[in-house]
C-alpha cells in the first residue's frame, strides 16, 4: 500500500464542495485506494460515494463525523464502518441536524445585526438543500465581499468571542461513541491537536472516550503539523488506541492537504485498518 488510506473527507452532503461521486473520482485520480466519506452529522452522501468507489475499484468505508460537546468545547468524533439505517445513529444525527437549523437562524440574526442582510438565505442557498454549517456562512460572506477568505470569516465572525458565534449544543461524548458502536463502527477522535487541550485534558478526553468504547485517534490529519503527528502517535501508543489517517478534505481550492498526499503513519502505532478486509 503506497498511498495512505484517507479516512476523513467531506462532500456536498455536509460542508464539502464536491458531490460524493466527484469526490471519489478526485481521490482515485490522486492515487487513493482506501477511503472513508465522513460528512458532518449525516450519512446522506454515503450511498452515492459507495457506488462510485465500487465502480472505481476502491475500498470504501462508510463514515460520519459527529459533533460533540465535551468540557464546554466542540470535539469531533469520526465513526468508521458505520451501517446506515441503524436507529440509534440515524436518530442521533437527525437531532444534531435539527440543532444546526436553529443555530443557522441564530447565526443569521447575529450577522444581520453586524450589517450583513440576507446572509442566512445566502448560506442556505450554498448548502444545496442539505445540512447547513458555519462553512456555508463563511462562503456566503466571502461571496458577498465581506471577507477575503473562509478562514478570514471564521477569525472575524464565527469563532468564540466574535459577533456571529453561537455556542455549540451538540451531543455528549459517551452518546456519540455509543451511536457509532451500535452501528457497527469504530469511533475515532478527529484531529486531536486542533482543540488546544493541555496534555492532561487530552488524556482525560481519551480516558472518557475509551470508557465509552472509543478505539481510535487521528494521528495523521490534514490539520496536524509534523510535531502534532508525532505527539499524537505517542498518545495512541501509550493509551492503546488504533491510529487513523485522514485529510479532512473539503474544497479543491483550499485543501488543508490534497487527497492522496498524507504522510504515512509513524512507526510504532497500529493502523486502524490493520484487520480490515481490504482488496484494493
Ligand atoms: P460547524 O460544524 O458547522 O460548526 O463547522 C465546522 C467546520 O468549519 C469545520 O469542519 C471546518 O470545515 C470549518 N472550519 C472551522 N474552523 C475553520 C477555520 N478557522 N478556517 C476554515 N474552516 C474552518
Ligand atoms: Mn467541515
Ligand atoms: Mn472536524
Ligand atoms: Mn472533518
Amino acid at each position: 500500500m503506497d498511498i495512505s488510506p484517507d479516512l476523513h473527507m467531506h462532500s456536498t452532503a455536509s460542508d464539502g464542495v464536491l458531490a460524493p461521486a466527484e469526490l471519489m473520482r478526485r481521490a482515485h485520480a490522486h492515487g487513493v485506494r482506501t477511503l472513508a466519506l465522513t460528512d458532518h452529522d449525516t450519512l446522506e452522501g454515503v450511498a452515492e460515494a459507495a457506488a462510485e468507489a465500487a465502480r472505481l475499484g476502491m475500498d470504501f468505508v462508510p463514515g460520519v463525523e459527529v459533533s460533540v460537546t465535551w468540557g464546554g468545547r466542540t470535539v469531533h468524533i469520526v465513526g468508521l464502518g458505520v451501517r446506515a439505517g441503524t436507529p440509534a445513529l440515524e436518530e442521533g444525527l437527525a437531532g444534531l441536524r435539527a440543532f444546526r437549523e436553529t443555530r443557522a437562524l441564530e447565526i443569521g440574526r447575529r450577522l444581520e445585526k453586524q450589517g450583513v442582510p440576507g446572509i442566512y438565505e445566502r448560506a442556505r442557498a450554498l448548502s444545496n438543500g442539505r445540512l447547513i454549517g458555519r462553512t456555508h456562512f463563511a462562503r456566503a460572506l466571502v461571496e458577498a465581499g465581506r471577507a477575503e477568505s473562509v478562514s478570514d470569516v471564521f477569525r472575524r465572525f464565527l469563532v468564540k468571542g466574535r459577533p456571529g458565534h453561537v455556542p455549540g449544543q451538540w451531543v455528549a461524548l459517551e452518546a456519540a461513541v455509543g451511536w457509532i458502536t451500535a452501528a457497527g463502527g469504530q469511533a475515532v477522535i478527529a484531529h486531536p491537536a486542533r482543540y488546544g487541550l493541555t496534555r492532561t485534558r487530552l488524556r482525560r478526553l481519551i480516558a472518557e472516550f475509551q470508557a465509552a468504547g472509543g478505539v481510535g485517534l487521528e494521528v495523521v490529519s490534514g490539520s496536524h503539523s509534523r510535531d502534532d503527528m508525532f505527539t499524537m502517535a505517542a498518545h495512541a501508543r501509550d493509551c492503546g488506541l488504533l491510529a487513523s489517517s485522514g485529510s479532512d478534505f473539503h474544497d479543491p481550492a483550499t485543501p488543508w492537504i490534497e487527497l492522496g498526499r498524507l504522510p504515512p503513519l509513524p512507526d510504532g502505532v497500529r493502523p486502524i485498518w490493520h484487520d480490515w478486509p481490504l482488496a484494493a
